[in-house]
């Protein structure tokens, strides 16, 4: 059994169910159902023996500790995170709660319970923390992407509060001998990405007859990895990471988000036709948001190199899949608009 911290999020969700897709092996599902947690996307899997969901705070290390005693995990994968940069300028008191004290109860958590385990239980324990690409910083044009020595130089609240957790998680790998493994990984985008993120909104406000805002000049680049192709590096590190070992996940798919927005128009201009004119029409550029990151990028070799992981996607392939999911999913977007999935969760969830 693995012991998923934020499985209700959008990589979350996903890495649930490609688990429960190609396993048998059974996950218990722990996370807050903040704002950004939506029952609906595990829909499938509610009613699924191997898939045991529980509503609780990474924070709450008495909860946590109950339930690794209860289910005896053998891999603690922890994506719960807040994880919005915007909502981290205007609110960073969150961010530093749930990413670096939540983090730290949890690692606490799982040192009592690693300490309990038997020889043979410890050799096979591993706690994999999800982490980002932004915890670098940003890089220039021409510079070579990050590795993973590079140093960490993040700017906003949220890379900042990331960078602390990717601390703690180390130190305890090395103050505690607690198997640690780490990914930072670039920008995903993929199924039940929650609306508010750059190709989500832009499909939702394209469709939606509304302008597509475009930050600055819209020259900042980004590496996007298909969601699916995260998670199945996540399932490669748990499997075969070395302990101790940070591996830097990336698509191989640099783009500005100039590109980003006019690619996701030319699509829906195939697959959504508007009446007359392009969905290009509606971009608009906005004041850019303070300490925007010019372009982020990170080398992917170790990984490839090491575990024999690359992405299987392009980025033409993968935002095409994006896409027609969205345009498939109405009722999804429909009901995270309008936080009808909020309603259900209070409704159908209360006993968690
Ligand atoms: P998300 O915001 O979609 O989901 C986060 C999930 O964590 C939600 O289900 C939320 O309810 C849950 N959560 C929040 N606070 C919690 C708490 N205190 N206790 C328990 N659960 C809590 O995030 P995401 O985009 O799926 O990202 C998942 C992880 O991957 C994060 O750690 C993020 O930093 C990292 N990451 C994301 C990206 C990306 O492009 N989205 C890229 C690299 C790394």
């Amino acid at each position: 059994m693995v012991f998923i911290t934020g499985g209700a999020g959008f990589i979350g969700s996903n890495f649930v169910l490609n688990w429960l897709a190609q396993n048998d092996e059974p996950v218990i599902n722990f996370d807050k159902l903040t704002y950004a947690g939506n029952l609906n996307n595990l829909a499938s899997v509610m009613q699924d023996s191997r898939h045991v969901f529980v509503k609780g705070d990474i924070g709450d290390t008495v909860q946590v500790a109950t339930l690794f005693a209860k289910y005896k995990p053998r891999a603690v994968i922890h994506f719960a995170a807040e994880s919005h940069v915007d909502r981290s300028i205007h609110g960073p008191a969150t961010f530093v709660n749930t990413n670096i004290n939540g983090t730290f109860a949890l690692l606490e958590a799982a040192r009592g319970y690693w300490n309990s385990l038997s020889e043979t239980e410890r050799a096979i324990f591993r706690f994999l923390h999800v982490s980002t690409d932004e915890v670098y910083g940003s890089l220039g044009v021409n510079d070579a992407p990050f590795t993973e020595s590079s140093p960490y130089a993040p700017n906003s609240p949220y890379s900042a509060s990331k960078a602390a957790s990717d601390h703690l998680v180390r130190s305890y790998g090395r103050t505690y001998d607690l198997p640690t493994l780490t990914t930072n990984s670039s920008n995903n985008y993929g199924a039940y990405h929650f609306p508010e993120k750059l190709i989500p909104l832009v499909i939702a406000n394209a469709r939606a007859g509304k302008p597509l805002p475009i930050y600055g000049d819209g020259q900042q680049i980004r590496d996007w990895l298909y969601v699916n192709d995260h998670c199945a590096a996540i399932r490669r590190v748990l499997e075969a990471g070395r302990p101790g070992e940070v591996y830097n996940v990336g698509g191989c798919n640099e783009k500005t988000n100039l590109d980003v927005v006019c690619t996701l128009c030319d699509i829906l201009d195939q697959l959504d036709p508007k009446q007359a004119g392009s969905y290009r029409d509606q971009i608009i550029f906005v004041e850019d948001r303070p300490g925007h990151d010019r372009r982020y990028a990170v080398d992917a070799r170790k990984i490839e190199r090491e575990l024999g992981w690359r992405p299987m996607e392009n980025f033409y392939t993968g935002i095409r899949k994006t896409v027609q999911w969205y345009l498939n999913n109405e009722d999804w977007v429909r009901d995270v608009q309008s936080g009808a999935y909020l309603k259900w969760i209070e409704t159908n969830y209360n006993q968690y």
